[in-house]
């Protein structure tokens, strides 16, 4: 039997299949069921999340002859047999990148009149639509102002703010979101499931992480992966695929600590350790990561990854560098004395990862100015005294009530900076 991708393999054949996007789904379900479809629809969203997906299985729900109780396409008559194997003649997908010119509009124009061969609605499918031409868009415009009954336009694209306003607002658009991590991981799972392949759960985590809300993108990596390992499915296996250099784990550390993501400590953690990288070696290399950190935040150019350099040094403040460069220094040392480096190692990347919740000296002091600012200004008022105790002097007053406000200031003050400093 022919290899096939899982993106395909496992494309959704019902609306019920697809992922994450519930609410696009039943309002497209709803439009089948009452008849009231729109003549053009606009899919946007990022790369690999079902835009065509969608429009493929609206044109089926649209040209189905055997609708489901649930909206649902029949996937057995001629109808949706053909558009699932892309030989349709009523529904024709046009692929906006190779065919952008103002010709290739014409040819629709001059064929859109025609009814359709067999089913429903003759259905044009144009992805990347953003693509056309200028000439093009106005050449669809004038299709779009008066479309044939029996003629729907469905677009895809991943950049809609290239489509002009005027075809924009002949279109119902629907906004497709990333997937969330979870989602992806159960999908993975399950496709897993289906083919009879053990997994680590984490293997899964990593790579739904690593896709970034693409479903696609993750079942890429998922065929590489069982293309590589074939039974199991296991951590060392996804950051081997992954290649995920040091470097490429540094930057996730700096993510992960800027975005307060203290969970993935543990599994950077896992994947230095299942990569069987030396773990001293690897703390040595972390150093230099701070350190070009700090060099970079003063000023200073590196030959490589300048870029990212400059743009992850905004999670860290120059004291945080300094102080975690010495830390890491000290953990190298102790390294060596535990029994557990794989612990130990995931406790030094929490610590890190717990730096950047940490107020700065300049902070504190910044709010310690604030509070003494707010002392002085406190309005003198009349204490309410009985008459027989002889009232103090205004002024006695204020110097009390500075007294004790400043007590109160700098015992907080203490205490903050003592928990700053226990902490760091
Ligand atoms: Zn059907």
């Amino acid at each position: 039997m022919e290899y096939q991708v899982i993106a395909r393999k496992y494309r959704p054949q019902l609306f019920s299949e697809v992922v994450g996007q519930e609410a696009i789904v039943t309002t497209l379900k709803n439009a089948i069921r009452m008849n009231r479809t729109a003549h053009a629809y606009l899919f946007s969203g990022c790369r690999g999340t079902g835009k065509t997906t969608l429009a493929r299985l609206l044109a089926k729900g649209l040209n189905c002859f055997n609708v489901g109780s649930e909206q649902e396409p029949c996937n057995q008559c001629s109808s949706c047999k053909e558009i699932a194997s892309g030989r349709s003649v009523d529904v024709i997908e046009i692929d906006g990148a190779s065919h952008r010119g103002i010709e290739d509009i014409r040819q629709i124009n001059e064929t859109i009149g025609f009814i359709p061969a067999t089913a429903r609605f003759k259905i044009y499918l144009i992805d990347e639509v953003h693509m056309l031409t200028k000439e093009a868009f106005n050449a669809l415009l004038k299709t779009l102002e008066e479309p044939p009954p029996h003629v729907k336009f469905f677009f895809a694209t991943t950049e809609p703010h290239k489509i002009p306003l005027t075809i924009l607002s002949r279109c119902q658009h629907f906004t497709l979101r990333r997937l969330k991590d979870e989602e992806i991981q159960n999908k993975l799972g399950a496709i897993l499931v289906d083919l009879k392949i053990a997994y680590e759960e984490e293997a899964l985590a990593i790579i739904a992480r690593r896709a970034e809300g693409s479903l696609r993108d993750a079942q890429s990596l998922l065929d590489q992966a069982i293309a590589y390992e074939t039974s199991l499915l296991t951590v060392r296996t996804i950051s081997e695929i992954l290649s995920l250099s040091p470097q490429t784990l540094f930057f996730a550390l700096d993510e992960a600590g800027g975005q307060g993501e203290i969970f993935r400590a543990l599994e950077i953690a896992a994947l230095v350790f299942s990569s069987g990288k030396n773990l001293a070696h690897f703390l040595e290399e972390l150093t230099l990561h701070f350190r070009t950190h700090l060099l970079v935040k003063c000023g200073g150019k590196v030959a490589v990854y300048q870029d990212e350099y400059a743009k992850k040094g905004h999670y860290y403040r120059e004291e945080q560098l300094v102080h975690l460069l010495e830390y890491v220094g000290e953990a190298i040392a102790t390294l060596k004395e535990t029994p557990s480096e794989r612990t130990y190692l995931e406790i030094v990347l929490l610590h890190i990862l717990q730096s950047h919740k940490h107020l700065s000296l300049e902070s504190l002091v910044h709010r310690l100015l604030e509070l003494e600012k707010r002392v002085k200004e406190v309005p003198e008022e009349k204490p309410k005294l009985s008459p027989q105790v002889q009232a103090p002097t205004n002024t006695q007053v204020k110097e009390q009530r500075h007294e004790s406000s400043y007590d109160t200031l700098m015992y907080f003050a203490a205490k903050e900076l003592n928990g700053s400093l226990k902490k760091g």
